[in-house]
């Protein structure tokens, strides 16, 4: 084992990023004191375009939470949330999200000045359990309007025109809410414009993943929070401009041959979503000159969208933002998988067995067959929680990722 190097891994995006974020936050707090409409809306995201398009705010509460897990304030919301009698083995964003919701909302001294209260919510009956069961608390909680609405839940690639069809019915039920609400009609114009902001985010975001081909890698998975933007800021020039900078500097290093660590001899593939109050974890595999270079999180971004066909198109978004992830889809994850070790060199694969996210977790085993006899990589999975510290044990990982690394080593 050789000793721990500097890392290099900071982009130097991350400065405009925190803007970014505070930014975010902030002009929720401005659109509740302007009047204009705050919705809180599961990360079904196709709607953010149509939500741009008609200056009303998008909260997604499952983008607070990993906010919180990194700022600390988790732990406290579990408490609020197990108080109230929900089990701390259910999902971490669930449980932070109702704590905060049903008791933390009203604590001094949040990050970012907390939530803005929503004006009305949109609950789908589509996604994992726990994020319709977080939407069907928040209904309890806010006496606002709420717009019920059904989706089919297919796989990605079974996805045909009448899911498309169907989809845009539920938009459009959408669109006679939010014009209600608001008292404008949409304008089919701007919202066309969104859609090409996202899909021009979209293949950005594409560029720069593929930057990480290169060896060494100029970026690693301890930047991932830059798919805050893709959460968040799709449907905006924001995005857009923020992932060109990100581009530029990525290809920057890419020109230089400047890599993560100076002398990358691994690379690893990440399945599942990262720990949000640790990602100097991903600095962890350093020590032996290792990077992780490619992530199944990180593709749920590869779509495109087309601007001549608007509401065909959020539709589509809407249906594809959930299988992809929640597991509805493993043979495209494998696909994912057999692509990126094919695409991105890989050595290795560290599988995340989420207690939190039962979804991601299912397949995993099939995934470690594939990688194994069909792939010839050989991976390791280790128990954790993307939400919960009190569930990780440092111990443990390192004991399990150290004997992986040598092993790795090795073979190379
Ligand atoms: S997909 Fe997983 S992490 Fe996200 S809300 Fe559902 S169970 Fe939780």
């Amino acid at each position: 084992m050789t000793e721990e190097k500097k890392t290099r891994k900071r982009l130097q995006a991350n400065t405009a990023l925190r803007e970014i974020i505070a930014e975010f936050y902030a002009d929720g707090h401005r659109a509740k004191a302007e009047g204009r409409p705050v919705g809180w809306i599961p990360p079904m995201n196709g709607l953010i375009e149509l939500f741009y398009a008609m200056d009303v705010h998008p909260i997604f509460p499952e983008n607070w939470a990993p906010l919180c897990a990194a700022m600390g304030t988790n732990a406290a919301n579990f408490s609020f949330a197990e108080r109230r009698g929900y089990s701390p083995d259910l999902c971490g964003y669930f449980r932070n999200n109702i704590g905060y919701a049903l008791d933390g909302i009203s604590e001094e001294n949040q990050p970012l000045g907390g939530l803005p209260e929503p004006d009305f919510l949109i609950s789908f009956g589509a996604g994992c359990v726990p994020t319709m069961k977080t939407f069907q608390v928040l209904c309890d909680r806010f006496d606002v309007p709420v717009l019920r609405a059904d989706l089919p839940q297919v796989a990605m690639e079974d996805i045909r025109e009448h899911h498309i069809e169907y989809g845009v019915t539920q938009m459009k039920r959408l669109i006679a809410f939010l014009e209600g609400l608001t008292g404008k009609k949409l304008d089919m114009d701007r919202l066309s414009q969104a859609v090409a902001y996202t899909d021009e985010a979209c293949r950005i975001w594409d560029e720069i993943m593929e930057t990480r081909r290169n060896v060494p890698a100029p970026f690693s998975a301890a930047e991932i929070g830059i798919m805050f933007v893709m959460v968040t800021r799709h449907g905006t020039r924001v995005a857009v401009d923020f992932l060109n900078d990100v581009l530029s500097e990525v290809r920057g290093k890419v020109e230089r041959g400047e890599g993560v660590i100076p002398n990358e001899r691994i690379r690893l593939f990440w399945d599942n979503i990262p720990l949000w109050y640790n990602m100097k974890l991903f600095n962890y595999f350093e020590k032996w000159d290792a990077v992780v270079v490619a992530e199944t999180y990180t593709s749920a971004w590869t779509m495109r969208m087309d601007p001549e066909k608007p509401l065909e198109s959020i539709a589509y978004k809407t249906l594809v933002s959930y299988p992809l992830v929640s597991c509805v889809s493993l043979n495209k994850r494998i696909e994912l998988i057999r692509n990126a070790v094919r695409d991105y060199r890989i050595d290795g694969a560290v599988l995340h067995s989420n207690m939190s996210c039962k979804p991601i977790s299912m397949g995993q085993m099939d995934i470690q067959r594939v990688l194994r006899d069909e792939l010839d990589v050989p991976s390791v999975m280790f128990d954790g929680d993307h939400m919960d510290g009190g569930k990780f044990s440092m111990a443990q990982f390192q004991t399990r990722i150290d004997a992986f690394m040598e092993m790795l080593l090795a073979r190379s």
